[in-house]
């Protein structure tokens, strides 16, 4: 599947929950024009590439070191619709970084989130993610701010699509 069957990537806002334009946030990066500064772009560009099917840049965004063999094709072989991304907490020490985050996604009509702690490493100048800390997350309540940042309480949104 190509990118601009899930995007219009001049009009539309960067799945990553950027609040911006993709072609002013995370397609720079998809498209190799620009390196990510700092751990949480590189975070939040491989959180879209995920949505976007992006398979190559998270390949080559995941330090070789750390794949373990991992390829695009395993990749690929997902089908996770994704929701929303929260990036709860980054921080940066010279060439290592973390990045703590919830990405939710709907599978089988089934909500849940992957949230992780991920380790970032510079080399060259680029940032590499490396492994992460999975831990477990409930569902946010129903009268809650609904994950995917629509503004709507949850049960009036993506809860909806648990039916
Ligand atoms: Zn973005
Ligand atoms: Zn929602």
């Amino acid at each position: 599947m190509n990118k601009n069957d899930l995007i219009n990537t001049k009009s539309t806002l960067c799945p990553c929950g950027s609040k911006q334009l993709y072609s002013k946030c995370c397609e720079p990066y998809h498209l190799s024009h620009a390196v990510a500064e700092r751990p949480e772009h590189l975070m939040r560009s491989r959180y879209s590439a995920f949505v976007l099917r992006q398979f190559h840049y998270l390949i080559t965004t995941h330090h070789a070191d750390y794949l373990h063999g991992l390829t695009e094709q395993q990749l690929a072989q997902g089908d996770v619709q994704w929701l929303g991304l929260q990036v709860l907490s980054s921080k940066q020490e010279s060439d290592h970084g973390e990045v703590t985050f919830k990405a939710w996604f709907i599978e089988d009509k089934h909500i849940d989130a992957i949230y992780e702690c991920s380790s970032f490493i510079k080399q060259d100048g680029c940032w590499f993610y490396t492994h992460g800390q999975q831990m477990q997350t409930p569902l946010p309540s129903r009268n809650d701010a609904c994950i995917c940042s629509s503004g709507k309480k949850f049960k009036l949104c993506c809860a909806k699509l648990m039916r």
